[in-house]
């Protein structure tokens, strides 16, 4: 396995997907972290509540983090796994332009059919009696502050009651106490709409529950808006994703279908009749949710592998953005390139939650594409609801540093001319500074006129081979 790092990772030309089917079984991603030097263990018995989660937030950002000693729980704990760019290219195997590629794959078609095999390692271990969701899941505690212990990295599948349509998508659980959980369905998810249908033909709704399972099932369950509407099979585009079918078993508790090689499973029912509140939580803007109304779910079985790994994305830290930064990247520059051909890359920006900011290159050839980095920015605002800003610069600028796009802003944007903004747009309601989600866009036009491209040429320098070798512990002035 070689690392892709940032040098090597832009290699790949981007209309050059990734071809057949990639393995991205949670082992086989651990097992390439771990190759890659990507995850540290945290020695010292550490505890779910508050001190795991801190010590995640701390060290944010960088490599995965593993707690082998979890006080009170013989289960391992790992978080930050894709929280860094660095390990989602070793996790994948794959630099990022190619991670995005295979996102794009599962955008297209009707994907590939889930297979659903006899048996599977996620099933060594069943617990249907005594569950006891707190005792038998080191689920944390994140911030001081959260209604109690939340498990965050659940990706939750439910088939639609009416259209037979499987859905996947992330959404915390609140432990309630034994095998209960409370669970927040926001406005407009799509596992509300299949709550909702259950709910008014007076049925509780099957679910299953993966915790630790496929990137392809985590990417997918992080895909939202328009490039994934409520019509299409989740299962059937993590398969798309990954190039193969994803392996899945018949649950034995309820009519649902389990990732085989997750390290745990729930089994479970959202009641049609039962509310608690839910919250408060250390949201991903950084900000805690309100209390607010849930349904319950009852977990009917937990099946785990045998010496599981129990994964936990914290709520306030990057992991929790980090999983959307290259699905929405992939959404907008399938988007961008059938609308405005002269994009050449994107980027969602980390200050920006990788949600909020995008960053846009451009290569204008001639006086035919002025204008055309407009276009970009509006259809950019168009296929993805949430973004706030974007900046468009061209492709001599680096959109990945932040230091490079906001060279371009200091010298080639003149706000008068290139600020353009956008009153009354709906973005996110979780922007704080917003009336309930509508607020102004903006857009930064960074770029050059093409007439105008000498005058604009950064000063070259040779590209010099210096490594490491050819430095030396400084020694001239010891004797000043
Ligand atoms: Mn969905």
């Amino acid at each position: 396995m070689v690392l892709l790092n940032a040098d090597t990772a832009g290699s790949t030309p981007p209309d050059a997907p990734p071809a057949g089917a990639v393995d991205l079984r949670f082992r086989t991603a651990l097992a390439r972290l771990q190759r890659a030097g990507r995850i540290r263990a945290v020695t010292g018995r550490r505890d779910t509540d508050l001190e795991i989660a801190s010590i995640l937030k701390k060290l944010d950002g960088n490599q995965a983090l593993v707690f082998p000693d979890v006080a009170g729980h013989g289960v391992p704990v790992i978080g930050n796994l894709l929280a860094s760019p660095a390990n989602c290219e070793a996790a994948f195997g794959l630099g990022f332009r190619d991670i995005r590629e295979l996102i794009i794959r599962c955008f297209a078609g009707d994907g590939l059919a889930p297979r659903v095999v006899p048996d599977g390692p996620v099933r060594q271990n069943v617990i249907t009696d005594g569950i006891d969701l707190g005792k038998q899941l080191p689920a944390l505690r994140h911030a001081p502050g959260d209604g109690g212990r939340f498990i965050t990295a659940g990706v939750v599948l439910a088939r639609h009651p009416e259209t037979g349509i499987w859905n996947a998508s992330y959404h915390r659980l609140q432990l309630l106490g034994g095998s209960r959980t409370a669970i927040r369905l926001d406005l407009g998810r799509h596992l509300r709409s299949a709550f909702a249908a259950a709910r008014q033909a007076g049925t509780a709704l099957p679910i299953a529950v993966a915790i630790g399972t496929d990137l392809s099932l985590l990417y997918t369950a992080a895909t939202m808006g328009s490039q994934m509407p409520e019509e299409r099979d989740e299962l059937a585009a993590a398969g798309a994703l990954a190039g193969a079918p994803l392996e899945v078993l018949a649950g034995i508790t309820q009519p649902v279908l389990v990732p085989a090689h997750a390290e745990f499973a729930l089994e479970a029912v959202i009641l049609p009749d039962q509310e608690v509140p839910e919250g408060p939580f250390g949201e991903f803007v950084g900000y805690f949710s309100d209390t607010g109304p849930a349904p319950v779910v009852e977990v009917t079985a937990l099946a785990h592998r045998d010496d599981p790994v129990y994964f936990a994305i914290n709520g306030a830290g990057r992991e929790t953005v980090m999983l959307r930064k290259y699905v929405l990247e992939a959404s907008v520059l399938k988007v961008l390139r059938e609308a405005v051909p002269i994009v050449s890359d994107v980027d969602m920006t980390e200050g920006g939650l990788h949600r909020f900011h995008l960053n846009i290159a451009v290569s204008k050839k001639g006086p035919e594409h002025e204008g055309l980095q407009r276009n970009a920015a509006l259809a950019a605002f168009g296929a993805l609801k949430d973004l706030v800003r974007v900046v468009v610069t061209d492709d001599d600028i680096d959109i990945h540093s932040a230091r490079d796009v906001e060279y371009a802003i200091a010298t080639r944007c003149d706000a008068a001319r290139d600020l353009v903004i956008i009153p009354g747009a709906r973005g996110h309601e979780y922007v704080r500074v917003s009336d309930r989600g509508v607020l102004t866009k903006w857009l930064i036009d960074a770029t050059v006129p093409p007439g105008e491209r000498q005058r604009f040429t950064r000063v070259p320098f040779p590209d010099q081979p210096v490594s490491s070798d050819d430095l030396a512990q400084c020694d001239l002035f010891s004797n000043w």
